[in-house]
């Protein structure tokens, strides 16, 4: 015999009980909920939810509801105006949920109650399509790609390693980057430094890879630093950013990096390279080792050329730079393994990649448990004034 939706919803009101909006408002605040699961659609959830609900659309009910909650788990279903979900709750009945309430007037009535409720931060359509790809990896998804949307990271020169990295830390929306840097764009520059153009030699380096950043992604706020970093600006510029990536190619920066970072508790993305070869790694204030527990002490001057005199391969920063973003991405998101601890070892000439473990050294003069760190004079440290050991650095 074929029943009406008035007809449906009324056999369905004979068996599944009702809970009352001040009812769930009490259990809520007593600790002693039911668990809530919302079955209304993306947009509405999106509008505004009941504290603590999972989100289970609809047409996925029947199909997730044993990922979520066990047969004999309390369960109150809510949709908008108390329908929807009361039709869920025979479904789960069927399917043997004994204990299944349906919320009497959905959130509707939760909201027109004056009860507190949630809106989340949600992914705009655009945003859904641009991320489309990272919304597909679970260890990424939605919640993953708004930490990146909020995220700040600080680059140390839009130079050879700076520029993939700040590329790709722009496409995979990284929200703000910083860039510092003072120089400009010069034609020996693009042999590698690829977010800069022929057109734009001669431009502040940072504002050149701000009009290419918001070329491919421009809710990227890029915030330009058109300063050298030195003692008396590196803290308040680290002050502002979740994490530090190290696009330099000099000791005396390196170690000042170091130090700030330290200093700010900020994670340090390293990279060095020179020639064909590539180190990478990944410094996590006093949770791992540092640079200075790695290299206590600059090498020798004529030991550590730069690549303005030794020269480097245009691709190898293409992946150092790019292993840096990685790890950034790794560290805000809290996926995965980092490089902390370990240093990589990239040889481009014979293709191989190596690692050394480094250990937290409980001597390190920067972050030893004796350490009384505070800002030297690096430019002097690093080309040998009041040096006490001359060590080169390891193979
Ligand atoms: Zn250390």
């Amino acid at each position: 015999m074929a029943q009406s939706y008035q007809d449906l919803l009324a056999a369905a009101r004979e068996h599944v009980p009702e809970l009352q909006v001040s009812d769930l408002a009490e259990r809520l605040a007593s600790g002693d909920a039911p668990l809530v699961i919302d079955i209304r659609e993306q947009a509405e959830w999106d509008e505004g939810h009941i504290p603590g609900a999972l989100h289970v659309p609809r047409s996925f009910l029947e199909s997730r509801i044993a990922g979520v909650a066990a047969q004999d788990r309390e369960i109150v279903l809510a949709c908008a105006s108390g329908q929807r979900s009361l039709l869920g709750a025979v479904t789960l009945q069927l399917m043997g949920y004994e204990r299944v309430l349906n919320l009497a007037g959905g959130f509707q009535r939760w909201k027109q109650a004056g009860h507190h409720y949630d809106v989340p931060q949600t992914l705009s359509p655009a945003q859904r399509s641009r991320y489309s790809r990272h919304l597909l990896i679970p260890e990424v998804g939605e919640e993953g790609q708004l930490t990146l949307l909020n995220s700040r990271v600080l680059m140390i020169g839009a130079g050879a390693l700076g520029s993939p990295a700040a590329y790709y830390l722009a496409a995979a929306g990284v929200g703000t980057i910083g860039i510092v840097d003072d120089d400009v764009v010069d034609m020996s520059n693009l042999q590698r430094q690829i977010i800069h153009t022929t057109e734009r030699v001669g431009m502040n380096k940072g504002e050149s890879a701000k009009i290419a950043i918001e070329a491919l992604n421009p809710e990227v706020r890029v915030n330009v630093h058109p300063v050298r970093i030195n003692r008396d600006n590196v803290l308040d510029l680290m002050g502002q950013y979740d994490i530090v990536l190290d696009g330099t190619d000099n000791f005396p920066t390196r170690y000042l990096l170091n130090d700030a970072a330290l200093m700010t508790r900020t994670p340090l993305m390293h990279a060095s390279i020179l020639r064909f070869e590539g180190h990478a790694s990944v410094f996590l204030p006093y949770e791992g080792p540092c640079y200075r527990c790695l290299f206590p002490e600059p090498p020798p001057p004529e030991l550590a050329p730069s690549c303005g005199e030794a020269g480097v391969l245009g691709v190898l920063p293409g992946l150092m730079g790019n292993i840096q973003a990685t790890e950034a991405i790794k560290v805000l998101l809290g996926a995965g393994e980092t490089l902390s601890g370990r240093l990589l070892i990239y040889d481009a000439l014979q293709m191989t990649f190596d690692e050394l473990k480094i250990r937290r050294d409980p001597h390190c003069p920067a972050c030893g448990e004796h350490a009384h760190l505070e800002f030297r004079d690096y430019d002097a440290w690093c080309s040998g004034v009041g040096r006490h050991t001359s060590e080169p650095l390891p193979a």
